[in-house]
């Protein structure tokens, strides 16, 4: 298969270049779904460039009869953030002009409704109940693709728009019509691989072949993967009230790889491997000793993200002798010991800081130099075997 390559402009500079990305769209022999991803949103965070990569390659290799719909590819989604430096490190975490992060700035159908008093998910839901599931879904798309264009038409008005707005509408016009969405981040400090999953949709996350994931008991909408699932999975929940059980073959996912700054070439190869299990998984690929033997055992632990607890510093001073990442920790075990100077004529100190819950340490910042508050490691709590 051979892809269209389309560029989008996402920002045109005062020097008078032009900021664009890039998008590699791969079409099957037949029509079907369609699977929609991106990597580097946040800067720092390059591995999902390498898995992409990888895809690319793979895919134009295969006959076109393999695949079934469409694969849209997107690396280097933000070249504004991917970027920007601080010396040599790159954070590009933040948009440095508004200090927000660069993944919660998205377009949600469900708040935007709410804001503009129009009426709500639950009065379409009541709306429907007559119609099947293919058509409430198309029903549901339109109106939500209506209302994006309305807005994105807004860009043409005299005032424009702030860039944050701009670059939103113009990453989410690729997906809004997406069966499939797959973020591809990694820690912006250090961490391992794992996913980030939706309530209701625990049984696709074994596809990816991760040991864990983080589940989304909690989630404002704000985004990538949240803004495109979250109108759809309150759709759900409206017409399940009102006695219609409808699952939409809907997802969205962020893959966590490895941590930032680094192509880690495990998690490059967990990505790839993961992407193409889930797109024979979900019969959109056809691929020979796929999906792979281990899928059907495969058990994933999910840990509810409201239950991560971060440890920040009470103290300023220098960390060491911290536990290792992927540390299996129980209450009162030593996570790290904090180096503490002074200017009130005593000796330094080292104080033992100590686990306040059992659970997986699965983030550590990357500096061991930090000022009192300043965030240190991530610990999960309380999983629940799926
Ligand atoms: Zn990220």
């Amino acid at each position: 298969m051979i892809p269209d390559i389309d560029s989008v402009d996402i920002a045109h500079l005062a020097s008078g270049d032009t900021l664009a990305i890039q998008v590699y769209k791969f079409r099957g022999a037949t029509p079907g779904k369609k699977a929609y991803l991106q990597a580097n949103l946040h800067g720092a965070e390059l591995s999902g460039n390498a898995v992409i990569y990888q895809l690319i390659q793979f895919l134009s290799e295969l006959d076109d009869s393999q695949l079934q719909g469409e694969i849209w590819l997107v690396p280097t989604c933000n070249p504004f953030a991917t970027n920007q430096r601080s010396h040599h490190y790159a954070s590009g975490r933040y948009n440095p002009y508004t200090g927000t992060d660069w993944n919660r700035i998205f377009w949600d159908y469900e708040k935007d409704l709410k804001n503009q008093s129009q009426p709500s998910i639950a009065d379409f839901a009541k709306s429907q109940l007559h119609l099947n599931y293919q058509q409430i879904q198309n029903n549901f798309r339109q109106q939500l693709i209506r209302r994006f264009q309305d807005l994105k038409q807004s860009e043409s008005k005299a005032s424009g728009l702030p860039f944050e707005d701009h670059y939103r509408y113009q990453l989410q016009s690729l997906c809004l019509d997406a069966n499939y969405v797959l973020d591809l981040h990694s820690s912006t400090n250090q961490s391992f691989d794992y996913l980030y999953c939706f309530q209701g949709r625990e049984a696709s996350a074994k596809y990816f072949l991760l040991n864990t994931a983080i589940l989304l008991d909690r989630y404002d909408g704000d985004a990538f993967d949240e803004a495109f699932m979250k109108p759809w999975l309150s759709l759900e929940k409206q017409l399940e009230n009102l006695g219609k059980v409808v699952k939409f073959d809907l997802e969205a996912w962020t893959i966590e790889l490895g941590s930032g700054m680094q192509i880690n070439p495990d998690s490059v190869y967990r990505g790839v491997r993961g992407v193409k299990n889930y797109l024979v998984s979900k019969g959109m690929l056809d691929l020979q000793r796929f999906p792979l033997i281990q899928t059907a055992s495969k058990t994933v632990q999910f840990f509810p993200k409201s239950k991560s607890q971060k440890y920040y510093a009470k103290q300023g001073g220098m960390l060491q002798s911290r536990v290792l990442l992927g540390t299996w920790v129980t209450s009162g075990q030593l996570l790290y010991q904090l180096l503490v100077f002074n200017r009130e004529g005593c000796l330094p100190q080292l104080v033992d800081v100590h686990s306040e819950d059992s659970g997986l340490v699965y983030d550590l910042s990357s500096n061991a130099s930090v000022n009192q508050g300043e965030y240190i490691l991530e610990v999960l709590t309380q999983p629940n075997p799926v």
